[in-house]
């Protein structure tokens, strides 16, 4: 998180409430989907944020059916199936006894199929869902963004030793500073391959269906980058 940027913004800053609905977002590494995401989280009321790869890890670590299923699919080397990740978005996504929010989908769908269950399953149950935000980014930035990188061990917030430098050495909450292995070049080449060869075709599905609402985030301004996602969370057409 650039913390220089968002310094104007007050801590008590009231939450709003956006339209009910389904959105997902997509970016390739570096393009600041966590950041984004945080800062949605910060300022939207009724929102819920569903990443499948926390959910998955839930589910291993309090040993539950699913969990166990999960882990003996990935101990095996196989992926888990398209309809078993659905099914666990659809838990999440079923409105039990509280109303219908404005859901954050975050990795899923991964593949063409995922999108298409996906979609028969918003259309089936009726869910509002006209959004893709995709956070759109150069492949030299998101390059040497991620390289240059360094995240909190205690907190995980990022900085940049260029322009959001940490002040003498450490996180603003006193945690030790390093860069993740998957900083490394070695690493960024694998997630930006992993990124084209099985995100790129999902986007290029989603925007055939006209879902796509691309923003701009090769700049530094993380401020107007959420107010203009939450301009599209909002419109009604
Ligand atoms: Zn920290």
């Amino acid at each position: 998180m650039n913390r220089r940027i968002v310094s104007f913004e007050t801590e008590s800053v009231e939450k709003i409430v956006i339209p009910n609905q389904v959105f997902l977002l997509f970016g390739m590494p570096g393009a600041g989907k966590g950041t984004l995401t945080k800062g949605l989280l910060d300022s939207v009321k009724n929102i819920k944020h569903i990443s499948t790869g926390d959910i998955f890890r839930q589910h291993i670590k309090t040993g539950t059916e699913l969990g166990k299923q999960v882990k003996s699919i990935i101990d095996s080397g196989s992926l888990v199936p398209d309809e078993v990740t659905l099914d666990v978005v659809a838990t999440e996504l079923l409105p039990q006894n509280h109303d219908l929010l404005a859901y954050a989908l975050d990795g899923f769908p991964r593949t063409v199929n995922q999108a298409k269950l996906l979609l028969n399953y918003l259309d089936r149950y009726k869910f509002p869902f006209k959004n893709v935000l995709y956070l759109k980014i150069d492949e030299d930035t998101a390059i040497s963004r991620l390289s240059d990188r360094l995240t909190c061990r205690s907190c995980s917030a990022s900085y940049s030793t260029t322009f959001n430098p940490p002040e003498n050495g450490a996180c603003k909450c006193g945690g030790e500073l390093y860069q993740r292995a998957d900083d490394t070049p070695e690493g960024i080449y694998k997630r930006l391959n992993v990124y084209k060869y099985e995100t790129a075709p999902v986007l290029q599905f989603l925007e055939k269906m006209e879902l796509l609402k691309t923003i701009d985030c090769n700049g530094d301004n993380l401020e107007e980058r959420k107010q203009q996602a939450l301009q599209i969370l909002n419109s009604s057409d």
